[in-house]
């Protein structure tokens, strides 16, 4: 009866264990996958650039519009945002730095875009079925 007790127990045990394994390296491999956020520069509906963005990747362009405007574009921390414009309004500077996965700035009077996606398992997808 003991025997049985113990027999039982050491099964919990192993099963406690298995799934707390289980859910350590599916959160692990999720970690990875949301941590990696990709900005798209588009001008004039074409896309331009595609930057990583990571904690300690920096750099700094220019993209020239079709119609003659520019706008210098920072990526630093993991953060993009549009550092001069030529651009009359100046909206796309006022709209700050974004990192967020489906945050975009834009600048309509350059044509230009900037949108973070997180490169994520369903995007892939997504492209593979493409
Ligand atoms: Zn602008």
């Amino acid at each position: 009866m003991r025997e049985k007790i113990n027999k039982y127990d050491i099964a919990l045990i192993l099963t406690i264990i298995a799934v707390n394994i289980l859910i350590l390296a599916y959160g692990t491999l999720n970690t990875v996958d949301k941590g990696k956020k990709i900005a798209y520069i588009y001008s004039d509906n074409r896309l331009v650039g595609e930057y990583t963005l990571t904690d300690d990747y920096k750099t700094e362009f220019v993209v020239e519009s079709e119609s003659g405007g520019s706008n210098k574009i920072h990526i630093e921390d993991g953060y993009v945002w549009i550092e001069e414009a030529t651009c009359p309004d100046k909206i796309c500077l006022h709209q700050g730095k974004i990192s967020n996965d489906g945050e975009v700035i834009v600048c309509l009077p350059n044509r230009l875009m900037v949108q973070i996606k997180d490169n994520n398992p369903e995007d892939e997808l997504d492209v593979i079925v493409k």
